[in-house]
């Protein structure tokens, strides 16, 4: 299994980041009942060294800190009681906050991001949450002072509003390359986060994830949370000829 990476669930946003409140609820449903999963700080230390989880286990993580989570995924994660990390864009958590100026795909209504009542809610119901960097910008853009600052600030204002200490990030975009792996570092994250499209070495500072996009059924999360999906996806650039994808179902066919 793998680590999984949401972003937001909603029904109204026509985006690929955002899977419909019908769709999630079905997954996290399945997941309950077929799966161990496990809170992503347990879940990093039983990573092998493809960035995969053991067989049965999995994670959930949520980038952006959108709003809709409060109201059409902790409800579910309560009553499944599932384990989940939740990213959050600094920021938006300052008295001046910031739009949700970061996504390609912005529809037409207005995106917004959690309170911070929101977010201690949630916390307070057993939700982790941790950074995805202060303004969501390209780190492999940034210089590497900009990169280190950008992402202390960023563990310093989380770890002193949520009162625990803030370790992990997720790269926004998961975009990373040796310096903002070492900004990370040097900014005192334990570990980082991508979300490899291509071939990518797994690390403490490049742990995978697989992103979970709107239309996905049940049985495209049942394929990409199986451990030979992340197989693929780490280890060859061009993961999706049929031959490949037919036997990654295969596995999952047999195994549920
Ligand atoms: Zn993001």
């Amino acid at each position: 299994m793998t680590i999984l990476c949401y972003h937001s669930v909603e029904p109204d946003w026509e985006s690929p980041l955002a899977v419909t409140p019908e769709a999630f609820a079905a997954q996290a449903t399945w997941l309950s009942r077929s799966r161990q999963v496990l809170p992503v700080r347990n879940a990093l230390s039983r990573l092998d060294a493809r960035g995969r989880l053991p067989r049965g286990t999995a994670a959930l993580t949520f980038d952006d800190g959108f709003a809709a989570l409060h109201e059409h995924v902790l409800p579910l994660l309560t009553r499944h009681r599932l384990p989940a990390t939740v990213f959050l864009v600094a920021q938006t958590l300052t008295p001046a906050g910031q739009a949700v100026d970061w996504v390609r795909t912005p529809g037409t209504g207005r995106l917004t991001t959690l309170t911070l009542d929101q977010v201690l809610e949630m916390q307070d119901a057993g939700v982790d949450f941790q950074s995805h960097s202060w303004a969501h910008r390209d780190l492999v853009d940034l210089s590497f002072e900009e990169c280190v600052r950008d992402l202390r600030d960023s563990r310093e204002l989380l770890s002193d509003v949520l009162g625990r200490p803030v370790t992990l990030l997720a790269y926004p975009r998961g975009l990373h390359d040796a310096g903002v792996r070492r900004a990370a570092e040097v900014a005192g994250y334990t570990h980082a986060f991508a979300l490899p499209e291509t071939a990518e070495e797994p690390g403490d500072f490049a742990v995978p994830r697989v992103g979970i996009y709107r239309g996905n059924g049940l049985l495209s999360v049942r394929v990409k949370a199986a451990r030979p999906y992340l197989q693929v996806r780490t280890a060859e650039p061009v993961a999706r000829s049929a031959q490949r994808a037919k036997r990654v179902l295969r596995g999952v066919r047999a195994r549920t």
